[in-house]
């Protein structure tokens, strides 16, 4: 009886030397190894070429075919147009980006590329009417700039 539970001790002994080394080592080879982890805020990591930020717009760009208008499946972009000289001109184009689900189907569908969507992420705001963006205003986004990665 003794012996099988000196066996069983020793047993244990050498399974939790085992896994302690093995512990050991890992923790040894990662120390070598430079780190990965960013001190966000501080540092931030770039976003890739299909991360899909906020809507914006190249308003030169635009035809004002309203295709982008149609496809959102959420209805959170409005355009209103003039017409200056028998041409069609943007007089509005609004975002409501509180609603806007971030599925870029109106990047895709738009013959111009004049909507994309950018590469700010940080969008939080305490006052709700930042969320109502106008596109057409070339500083929209200068406070959320400053914040998230470009
Ligand atoms: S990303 Fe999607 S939800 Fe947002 S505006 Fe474009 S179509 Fe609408
Ligand atoms: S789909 Fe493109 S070109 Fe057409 S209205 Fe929207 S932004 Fe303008």
């Amino acid at each position: 009886m003794v012996i099988i539970k000196i066996i069983k001790l020793s047993k244990d002994l050498v399974i939790g030397a085992w896994s302690l080394i093995k512990g050991l080592v890992i923790t040894l080879k990662n120390c070598f190894i430079p780190a990965i982890t960013l001190q966000y805020p501080a540092q931030k990591q770039p976003m890739t070429d299909r991360f899909r930020g906020l809507v914006d717009l190249h308003p030169e760009k635009c035809i004002i075919c309203y295709q982008c208008v149609k496809i959102c499946p959420v209805a959170c972009l409005a355009i209103a147009h003039k017409q200056e000289n028998n041409k069609k001109v943007i007089s509005e184009f609004k975002y409501n980006m509180e609603l806007c689900c971030f599925c870029g189907m109106c990047q895709q569908v738009c013959p111009t590329s004049a909507i994309y969507m950018n590469k700010i992420y940080e969008i939080s705001v305490y006052d709700r009417d930042k969320t109502h963006i106008n596109l057409l205003n070339p500083g929209k986004y200068i406070e959320w700039l400053n914040t998230s990665i470009k």
